[in-house]
């Protein structure tokens, strides 16, 4: 209900309650004296009663006192002698009334329901018919053009994804001049979907392809799809489609496809009606649509696993662009997209920037460039510097400094052995990845942190680098233990981090020679793909124990190890400790000052 109209309404209900009380007073208005019974027995007794009419509920009449007539007005009570007395007393004349008239009753009795009848449809019919507009419009796709709006995205706004942009090339020369494909006869793909890791740039390649055409943009998710009400999903699938089809050429977005496009018979509780709908619409409006008419559908999704075999045949989503999570240059590119509007130091080196952020995609890359702005301006400086950038990324990393939490000196001894226990293992194994910070400031969750960053990019793991970082992972708890002789909660994130990578080894990657070179699945993923719960896990109770017993013999390995290096390197150990609780941040040189190693230059990219 808007405000306007629930102000009305008061407004009516105010009216509403005036007549009804006007009514009721009208209804009482004195035109009669009321007089109690006995009164009026006592002035039939003096004789004074001129008329009288004589109901089953009232008694009305008029006796003249002090020369004037007044009419009166009582309730009767019984009295069989009443007649005898009329007589007796001499009134002049006395009647019976019908019955109050069934006609006038039922008249008033209209009246009232009336009156209801209007209060309730004023209440609910108006807005019910309200809602049924509404629920209209409930039926119609949210989607947005978002062409016509300021600052469209172009090619040049996504970076560090070219071959994907390569591919939609053919989709762009086919919406800026749909004519010419029809002239040459040549086929093109109905529906495209882009997949990849969240952040990747999935919706803004998608944008910037009906920038780059120069078409209107239209934009649905896919959760907005699954309602609660069956068929609602479904109409406002037609009615995107309806709309693409006014505004050819065009571009369709679903994002997050998964959320409508999943399995159909899936999940807990078996199908999902609505969502079932919704996905047989989608369906039969991509088996409808001609590409020719100059309509294109892309969509995204972070899972393409788990979307439904039919949505990924031909003549429906039939080209599939994988979305990479961006390599060194191409972080580098995307940084480079993103400081154009923030003002640089000339100091700041984006390649060196790109290098310490393996892993991230183009929004922590956005989120980093965004960061470094608002601490340089914290920080009053006139640009953002290399140190801006650098605490960025930290924070995009791990959360934010928490500077404010209160550690006691002997927490703070842990914490520091337990992040000297992680680096130390790191630079004495061969192999490990480069320790390129120390800190026992808590960011986020971490009371501490050990940032390793690797060389390059890998796509490739080999089972010794696995070690490597188990042995590494181990550090910190096996630290706490050599010390103080007893462990603390604070490794449990290590111990889950090892364990989940131990158990990929064995299972996924086939790594252990008793287990043998075979993968085994995993119940728990088929539970996410939401198809069926009760699914074979594929092997049998004993395999499973195996396989625990693998996992938990390499843990304990790798532990063992570790225990043995940081014994022999207690010296190490405790001067690292102590510069930390010193200096609370150390960087690579610093480690490798107090390690008497020489500052090597693979560490620091600065
Ligand atoms: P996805 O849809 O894949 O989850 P988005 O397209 O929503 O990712 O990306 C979120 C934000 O991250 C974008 O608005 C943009 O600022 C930034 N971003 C992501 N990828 C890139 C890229 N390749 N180039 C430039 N910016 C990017
Ligand atoms: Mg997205
Ligand atoms: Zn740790």
């Amino acid at each position: 209900m808007n405000r306007n109209s629930s102000r009305s309404v008061f407004l009516w209900l105010i009216i509403f309650a005036l007549v009804l009380f006007l009514i009721q007073s009208f209804k009482t208005l004195p035109v009669n004296q009321k007089l109690p019974y006995s009164e009026f027995k006592r002035l039939l007794k003096q004789g004074v009663i001129q008329d009288l009419r004589v109901s089953e509920d009232a008694i009305e009449g008029t006796y003249k006192a002090e020369g004037r007539e007044q009419k009166f007005q009582t309730v009767p009570l019984p009295d069989p002698k009443l007649i005898e007395e009329m007589d007796q007393y001499g009134v002049r004349s006395y009647s019976g009334v019908q019955n109050r008239g069934w006609l006038t009753s039922i008249i008033g009795n209209i009246f009232y329901a009336a009156i209801f009848i209007f209060l309730w449809w004023f209440l609910f019919i108006r807005q019910m018919q309200n809602g049924g507009r509404q629920a209209m419009a409930f039926g119609r796709s949210r989607a947005k053009n978002q062409a016509t709006k300021k600052g469209k995205v172009l090619f040049k706004d996504v970076a560090g994804v070219d071959e994907a942009k390569e591919e939609l090339q053919e989709i762009i020369e086919f919406l800026k001049d749909p004519g010419k494909f029809q002239r040459l006869g040549g086929k093109i793909p109905k529906g495209v979907l882009l997949y990849g890791p969240p952040g990747t740039g999935k919706t803004l390649l998608a944008k910037a392809v009906a920038g780059e055409a120069g078409v209107p943009f239209f934009s649905a998710s896919g959760s907005e799809f699954v309602e609660m009400f069956v068929g609602v999903g479904a109409a406002r699938v037609r009615d995107l489609f309806e709309q693409g089809k006014k505004n050819a050429p065009c571009l369709l977005f679903v994002d997050e496809l998964d959320a409508v496009g999943r399995h159909r018979f899936a999940g807990i509780g078996g199908g999902h009606d609505e969502r079932e709908q919704t996905l047989n619409q989608i369906l039969i409006e991509l088996d409808g649509f001609e590409s020719r008419e100059g309509v294109i559908l892309i969509a995204a999704t972070n899972r393409p696993d788990v979307l439904d075999p039919a949505l990924l045949r031909p003549g429906r989503f039939d080209r599939h662009i994988y979305v990479t999570p961006p390599d060194l240059k191409g972080r580098e590119a995307i940084l480079r997209v993103h400081v154009e509007k923030i003002k640089l130091a000339p100091t700041v080196d984006l390649s060196i920037i790109a290098r310490r952020t393996p892993g991230f995609v183009g929004a922590d890359l956005a989120n980093v460039a965004n960061e470094a702005a608002l601490l340089a301006a914290r920080n009053n400086r006139s640009a953002v510097e290399m140190q801006d950038m650098e605490s960025a990324i930290d924070r995009v990393m791990a959360g934010p400094e928490r500077k404010s939490r209160i550690i006691s000196d002997r927490e703070k001894q842990i914490v520091a052995y337990h992040e000297s226990g992680h680096a130390l293992v790191a630079k004495l194994t061969p192999g490990a990845d480069p320790v390129h910070k120390v800190s026992i400031i808590s960011r986020g969750l971490a009371l501490g942190y050990t940032l390793q960053l690797p060389e390059q990019d890998r796509y490739l793991t080999s089972k010794s680098e696995l070690f490597t970082r188990l042995l590494v992972l181990m550090g910190g708890r096996v630290a706490e233990q050599i010390v103080f002789g007893d462990i603390t909660t604070g490794a449990q994130d290590d111990l889950t981090k090892a364990t989940s990578l131990a158990n990929r080894m064995v299972c996924e990657f086939g790594m252990s020679e008793a287990m043998g070179p075979v993968t085994y699945r995993k119940p728990e993923h088929e539970v996410f793909l939401g198809r069926d719960i009760a699914s074979d896990r594929g092997y049998s109770e004993k395999t499973a124990q195996e396989i625990d017993k693998e996992v938990k013999d390499l843990l304990t390995k790798a532990f063992g190890h570790v225990k043995d290096l940081l014994s022999k390197n207690r010296d190490k150990l405790d001067a690292m400790a102590k510069a930390l609780i010193e200096k609370e941040i150390l960087t690579s040189e610093e480690v490798n000052r107090i390690l008497g190693l020489p500052p090597s230059s693979k560490d620091a990219g600065a």
